[in-house]
């Protein structure tokens, strides 16, 4: 059964480990990150964000195993 060429779009509910949601158009329902704007200075490029949510991540790094 042909679909058609566009994939079906949906308003996603995108989930991160810091525990911020926030929706995005893609072809999935709902997504999970484990990084976000709100949780990485790479996508925000203000070191001070990094600074104050560093506690929240270093949890989070632990909680995974991560360093
Ligand atoms: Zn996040």
């Amino acid at each position: 059964m042909k679909k058609g060429i566009h994939p079906e779009y949906y308003e996603a509910t995108v989930r991160c480990a810091c525990g911020n949601t926030f929706t995005t158009g893609s072809t999935k329902k709902e997504l999970r990150v484990e990084i976000c704007s709100e949780c990485h200075p790479f996508f925000t490029g203000r070191q001070k964000t990094a600074t104050e949510r560093g506690g929240r991540i270093e949890k989070f790094k632990k909680k995974y195993g991560m360093d």
